[in-house]
């Protein structure tokens, strides 16, 4: 079966104390000796991160992490390690071991459950201790989730899958839809693609394959044009285009070249919607307008190592940020996959597009800083804003 784009898989982590079995767990659930299995607590130390074809779910990946209870600094580094991953995770496993629910685990399922992020309360090694009526209890008054398996016998395996896929995030169970909604069998959609230093050589780029495919998916046709071929591929259409979808960086000028009775939108905001949530990206651009002299604005990338990237975020958005607001504003940037620790100070985030991000994760970057004041938005849909044509590209999902 074909590799998902990294951005689709579903993450789900084993957290739990030292000796849990989630080594033995993430192994029974792979059928694989990924993990190192001792019975020495602490084996695990940072995560161990192993690809699985879950079905009907699709690629998932599972994440084996240090125990929540390591001990010393270097045990402290690792269960930061460990809530890290388990930011970006869509599910989380809580392995429970023969001694039951502990302290350190209600604190960690507290975590979880601030993070919003769906849990099983998995109790582990059945075939040594039965789970208590006290921690049945527990799971009932808390409203947990739990299952009960030995991975060493590999009992209740199966059913722990059936548990995992019915907890799956609904946005990853049904297809997603990219531009279908927008069209209709027959249309003829107009994409402009520059061609420029920028652009990988011999290739276009993901998210251009995957709106041309789901073009051709819906029956309609599909055309695609560098910007400067745009007139010229306008007048030789027996009848006009029913969407243009056009690179953010070139939307001023196709703006201009595509009459304003044709529909125009943006591959960023058609991902900025299929990834996450196209109404708070657009309120916080709109916070844009409200920005004062000494003003942070936190550039925040979610990888690094992209130099397209780079540049886009660290050189022309700050430009056109400046050129717009004509403010003097204090531009931050952070790379990675967490925001750094004193977001609040920010006055708006710029999210990249994401592209290495599922929507959970993305979903829950947005959501953090809501919960934390902070307005943000990304750069596709800030992009459009800054050059003054973010309602035009907005329209066709109106
Ligand atoms: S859009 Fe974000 S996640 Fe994708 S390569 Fe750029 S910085 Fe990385």
């Amino acid at each position: 079966m074909a590799k998902a784009p990294r951005g689709e898989r579903m993450i789900i982590t084993l957290t739990g104390k030292r000796n849990a079995g989630k080594s033995s767990l993430i192994n029974a659930l792979i059928n694989q000796d990924v993990a190192i299995v001792s019975d020495v607590a602490g084996t695990t130390t940072d995560p161990v991160a192993k690809s699985y074809e879950l079905l009907p779910l699709g690629p998932v990946t599972f994440y084996d992490t240090a125990g929540i209870d390591d001990v010393g600094e270097l045990g402290e580094k690792r269960i930061a390690k460990t809530k890290k991953i388990l930011f970006r995770s869509d599910i989380a496993l809580v392995v429970i071991g023969e001694q039951g629910i502990t302290d350190y685990d209600k604190n960690f399922i507290k975590d979880i459950q601030q993070y919003r992020i769906p849990f099983i309360v998995v109790f582990n090694k059945q075939d040594i201790q039965k789970v208590s009526q006290k921690d049945i209890d527990y799971c009932h008054v808390n409203k947990l989730k739990y299952y009960q398996v030995s991975a060493k016998e590999k009992a209740g395996i199966a059913e722990l899958k059936d548990q995992i896929i019915a907890l799956a995030p609904d946005i990853l169970k049904h297809e997603k839809v990219l531009i279908g909604d927008l069209i209709n069998p027959g249309d003829l959609v107009l994409l402009i693609a520059p061609i420029d230093l920028a652009a990988p050589k011999g290739r276009l780029i993901l998210p251009q394959v995957q709106v041309l495919r789901e073009i051709l998916d819906n029956d309609a046709l599909g055309m695609i044009v560098k910007e400067r071929e745009i007139e010229e591929a306008l007048h030789s259409f027996a009848r006009k285009p029913d969407l243009v979808v056009t690179d953010s960086q070139v939307v001023l000028k196709v703006s201009g070249d595509v009459p304003e009775d044709i529909p125009l939108t943006t591959f960023s905001i058609l991902f900025a919607r299929y990834k996450g949530d196209l109404d708070k990206l657009v309120e916080g651009a709109r916070k844009i307008d409200n920005l004062k002299d000494g003003d942070k604005v936190l550039i925040a990338e979610s990888c690094s190592h992209n130099i397209n990237c780079d540049d886009i975020g660290r050189v022309k958005i700050p430009r056109w940020l400046t050129q717009y607001t004509g403010k003097n504003l204090d531009f931050e940037f952070s790379s990675g996959h967490d925001y750094p620790d004193d977001l609040e100070k920010y006055d708006v985030v710029l999210h990249c597009g994401a592209c290495m991000l599922n929507q959970q994760a993305m979903g829950r970057r947005i959501l953090e800083a809501e919960r934390r004041n902070v307005a943000i938005t990304n750069y596709g849909v800030a992009i459009s804003k800054l050059q003054g044509v973010l309602d035009r590209c907005l329209e066709p999902f109106e």
